[in-house]
């Protein structure tokens, strides 16, 4: 029997509680709040009390001075810690929009960094000692790569296609294929958008089927432009039609109203890609240039997609179309920082260079081979199988995400476990430091390397090597279940 229990326990145990204030005046104390600052540090303090008296009710003792300090030290680091903070992406999904979409190359941080720490001429002419234009440092570049006549850059692509449309649209209509009204996740849905940028849309042709001639039919006095958006996130297969972008730029230049007015092709590639996906074994993902060749007057794409560059919207076209883009007021609410630029500047030189499947994370994902992948799992399952962690390495696939490649996955080699409850362990990795994001499929804990960056191994082995559900007794057979096919449906890997 628990002999406090028997002369009013608590009672003795509640008046060893000590005051707030004598709590802050210790030395230990004094020196967290000097660090953490006096509101965090009082608060936790109080928080600290507040669990004591808890646990005295609940029969436990009244804790000790040292403990007292240690307690609230680690509640006061635990509040301080940021919620935003570098994870380990073991899914296999090279961009994965939960996660921060594209790691930035060691050129495109050090050029943040570089950039950042000082003054700089974002909007400074050097030459002429007087005020530049931030637009004029990417869309030299962006035009060298993409052959365009000018560019501009915004925040990301979706405020690349807003104002596009009310800059250029608004009041008037806008064509676009039914087979193309699409959302594209986050409630960014392509009718929504042009009912807000004050264009009227006009859909043509059929869910599955639209002919160039359903545009031709549908041009008229009031149309501002044919628009064709990339179904970024799904794939339409068998009976489907639509028409090519330079037959849209044929119906367009056949219909000049008066001298340089005609309706404009708008082309939102969502993703797009400066490098040919097909090369590397992927489906086609369009190209910006292949778009400027074509004829279409105003392009849109990311910067953080198959880019692999920062969150940007990327806008390239004719002289006048971004001309018009750069008057609008709204360009000035949509434009991007230098840190941005910076980071955007040094991912695209990689691209000038031909050194983008070198240096920039996401074509060096895309780009190792899955006999690479393979190799870095058994040099893990060696040193997890020392460590007394039963892991097997078993093919599956890698996926592209982002809206990127919809259903294209890479071959690759996973680290799987067969563990009781996958999902206890998932969530115990989870809270690591750094956090491990991993994949639950057919009931295995999987971990795709292909995501993981070189200079994050040695965190998540750490991760893996302390994570308790990992150490049980009685590991199964992760090589008799096959998740090399398809990779629907399963938690842990969302896009
Ligand atoms: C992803 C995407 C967008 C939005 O781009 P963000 O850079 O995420 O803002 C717009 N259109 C299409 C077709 C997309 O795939």
């Amino acid at each position: 029997m628990d002999c406090r229990s028997l002369h009013h326990p608590s009672a003795a145990e509640f008046r060893k509680l000590p005051a707030v204030d004598t709590l802050l005046q210790r030395a230990e104390i004094v020196a967290l709040a000097t660090e953490y600052g006096t509101g965090p540090v009082t608060a936790a303090a109080r928080a600290e009390l507040d669990a004591a008296r808890s646990a005295i009710h609940s029969g436990q003792p009244a804790l000790t001075g040292e403990q007292w300090t240690e307690r609230i030290a680690r509640r006061v680091i635990v509040a301080d810690a940021s919620s935003l903070r570098p994870v380990i992406n073991a899914t296999g999904v090279l961009i994965h929009t939960n996660l921060g979409r594209a790691p930035l190359s060691q050129e495109a941080q050090t050029a943040v960094v570089h950039l950042a720490r000082g003054y700089s001429t974002l909007e400074y002419d050097l030459e002429a000692g007087r005020r530049g234009s931030r637009h004029t440092h990417p869309s030299r570049l962006l035009c060298e790569l993409t052959g365009a006549e000018d560019a501009l850059v915004v925040n990301n692509n979706a405020a690349a296609v807003f104002l596009v449309l009310t800059a250029l649209c608004q009041g008037r209509e806008v064509i676009v294929s039914r087979g193309e009204l699409v959302e594209i996740g986050g409630g960014f849905r392509i009718p929504d958008v042009l009912r807000q940028s004050g264009a009227t849309l006009v859909e043509v042709g059929t869910t599955n089927r639209t002919h160039p001639q359903d545009f031709a039919r549908a041009v008229s006095a009031q149309t501002a432009a044919l628009m064709r958006i990339h179904a970024s996130n799904f794939k339409q297969l068998g009976f489907v039609k639509k028409p090519e972008l330079t037959q849209l730029v044929t119906i367009a230049r056949s219909h000049i109203r008066a001298p340089g007015s005609r309706p404009l092709v708008i082309d939102d590639l969502g993703s797009g890609t400066l490098l040919d996906t097909a090369r590397f074994g992927l489906a086609e993902e369009p190209m910006a240039q292949s778009s400027v060749r074509a004829g279409a007057d105003v392009i849109t794409f990311s910067g953080d997609k198959l880019l692999g560059g920062p969150q940007a919207g990327l806008i390239v076209g004719t002289a006048e179309c971004i001309e018009r883009l750069r008057a609008h007021p709204l360009a000035r609410a949509l434009r991007v920082d230098k840190m941005t630029l910076a980071a955007l500047d040094a991912t695209l030189r990689a691209y000038r260079r031909g050194r983008a499947t070198v240096e920039i994370p996401v074509w060096r994902m895309i780009v190792q081979s899955a006999d690479a992948v393979q190799q870095r799992a058994r040099q893990f399952r060696q040193q997890l199988t020392a460590a007394g962690i039963d892991v097997a390495v078993i093919p599956g696939r890698s996926g592209i995400g982002g809206g990127s490649l919809p259903g294209e996955t890479l071959p690759t080699f996973l680290l799987a476990l067969d563990i009781p409850r996958p999902d206890d362990a998932a969530a115990s990795l989870r809270q690591a430091n750094p956090p491990v994001i991993c994949r639950i499929q057919k009931e295995l804990l999987l971990f795709d390397l292909r995501t993981v960056l070189p200079e994050q191994e040695q965190a998540l082995l750490d991760g893996l090597r302390s994570c308790p559900e990992l150490q049980r007794e009685g590991l199964g057979r992760p090589e008799d279940k096959d998740v090399s096919g398809d990779r629907d449906g399963r938690r842990g890997d969302g896009l």
